[in-house]
């Protein structure tokens, strides 16, 4: 039976003033109950708008329709037919402006919330025991053809998935100690449980992939070593983890970190456990500057670390913020402090070089601009100083140059991403595919996915497999 409730189930979520005290999970998932009901919302629409909101095309009606009746491992297994890590996608992807977006109850009141069902399938499949990845691979012949990842972030995973399933020998080179990528290394903890990402690694792993960590591309062994070596394909998943800086007086204090790093060494380094030994600062009042979901993820991380205020600074307005809704309403709920229309000129040291304050301005909305968000233009004389110990900067990201210094005819844009032909996948040197952030900038975990899968059929045709 439909239901034809105007609004959503809600999801329980841990309160705010307990959550920004520790790096437990924040939303709690549906009952089995509750995930009956919320599919039961489903009108199951002829043309499936939902479907075309989504970049990898997840058989949505189809799925949902099983969860309402109660068969979630058949929902499951719908899912998993097009998207590889749903208890991720469930958790991180931006579902408001894809699937939701277009859903139809959304016209009269709230869409289906197909994120959150996806997120309970994949839960349950988990707890019963369900294979959360690729099915296994039969042992592999001698003479299979070999392909090498380079990176392990959602592009290098559904790639590396996808060649594995199809009978290849696959090998993830990554830099980092731990697969994953920004699956790792960025989104916390109480955004994505890392036990959810290992889940999917080790599904991978048993699948045949072989994982080689601590090992950069560039520096290990060159992209041209591989190709002699005797990869047949080479993927390039290497993501957009170089950081920009706003270049302002200051950058260079003890206390100033990019996003990235400072995530990085909470969330991959564990600096959050009281047993870990990487060093952080725990800065007392901290400015994080930006407005998308970095900028959110590293403000939340800077409260449970034990900041008593915490700022988001943001030039522009919050309609304008990158940054997905949920992210800000959880950030408010928490305590976090939002100076928007504001922008940071300068950060102060003390005798010690270490921060003491920042001076910022206030902003006002012009015109619109080339990307059609309103220009922020600064205020005579509005500047003024907040006390701070930390900056974190979060205004974007960029690839990595390593690659494209170190391989001969792998071509970059002037934004230092990777150049592909008309397919959305080849490079400009034969033998060598790439996708995710390395091609686009810095863009979503389904689109890196999208583009892991994309480039993996292109491989297999050029394998004849
Ligand atoms: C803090 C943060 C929060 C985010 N939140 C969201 C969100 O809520 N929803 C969403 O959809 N997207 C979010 N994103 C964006 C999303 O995570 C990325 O778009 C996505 O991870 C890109 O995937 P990728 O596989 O291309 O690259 P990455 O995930 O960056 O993985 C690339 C991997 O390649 C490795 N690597 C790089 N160079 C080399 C080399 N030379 N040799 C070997 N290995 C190498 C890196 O160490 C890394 O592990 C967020 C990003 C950040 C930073």
């Amino acid at each position: 039976m439909k239901n034809m409730q105007k609004t959503r189930v809600p999801m329980k979520e841990a309160a705010p003033n307990v959550r920004n005290t520790n790096f437990e999970e924040v939303a709690l998932g549906y009952t089995e109950e509750e995930a009956i009901a919320e599919a039961s919302r489903c009108l199951d629409c002829k043309n499936h708008p939902c479907m075309e909101g989504c970049p990898v095309s997840v058989r949505i009606p189809e799925f949902l329709s099983l969860a309402a009746e109660g068969k979630f491992a058949e929902a499951y297994a719908v899912i998993k037919t097009t998207n590889a890590l749903p208890a991720v996608c469930g958790r991180v992807c931006p579902q408001e402006n894809q699937c939701e977006g277009k859903c139809v109850r959304g016209l009269k009141g709230e869409p289906v919330a197909i994120g959150r069902l996806e997120r309970f399938c994949a839960d349950w499949a988990r707890a019963h025991s369900q294979h959360t990845g690729s099915p296994k691979t039969e042992k592999l012949p001698e003479n299979a053809p070999r392909v090498a990842v380079v990176g392990s972030g959602p592009a290098g995973l559904s790639c590396a998935g996808m060649l594995a399933q199809n009978g290849c020998r696959v090998t993830v080179f990554e830099a980092l100690h731990a697969p994953g990528g920004v699956l790792v290394y960025g989104i916390p903890e109480f955004r994505l449980p890392k036990s959810i990402v290992s889940a999917e690694v080790e599904a991978l792993r048993e699948a045949g992939v072989e994982f080689r960590c601590d090992t950069v591309i560039g520096r290990s062994y060159t992209i041209d070593e591989l190709q002699e070596e005797g990869y047949a394909a080479i993927f390039i998943g290497s993501g957009a983890g170089l950081p920009q800086f706003m270049g302002i007086e200051g950058e260079g204090l003890c206390g100033v970190y990019s996003a990235n790093e400072y995530l990085t060494r909470v969330n991959l380094m564990k600096a959050y456990r009281k047993d870990a030994m990487t060093p952080v600062l725990r800065a007392r009042r901290v400015a994080v500057i930006g407005g998308g979901n970095v900028a959110m993820d590293a403000a939340r991380c800077a409260k449970r670390m034990g900041a008593e205020e915490v700022y988001i600074i943001y030039r522009r307005g919050e309609e304008e913020m990158p940054a997905r809704r949920e992210e800000v309403h959880h950030a408010k709920e928490e305590g976090i402090l939002f100076k928007l229309l504001t922008n940071p000129t300068a950060i102060h040291g003390d005798e010690n070089a270490c921060v003491k304050a920042i001076t910022v301005e206030k902003m006002e909305l012009g015109e619109p601009d080339a990307s059609g968000r309103r220009r922020p233009q600064a205020v005579p004389g509005s500047a003024y100083e907040i006390a701070v110990d930390a900056v974190i900067e979060a205004v974007g990201t960029r690839p990595n140059p390593l690659l494209r210094m170190t391989t001969p005819g792998l071509e970059s844009d002037r934004r230092g991403c990777l150049v592909v032909r008309e397919d959305g996948v080849s490079t400009t040197k034969e033998g060598v595919f790439a996708g995710g952030d390395a091609v686009t900038g810095a863009a979503t975990v389904i689109l890196a996915m999208g583009a892991g899968k994309a480039a993996a059929a292109k491989i297999l045709e050029g394998l004849g497999m």
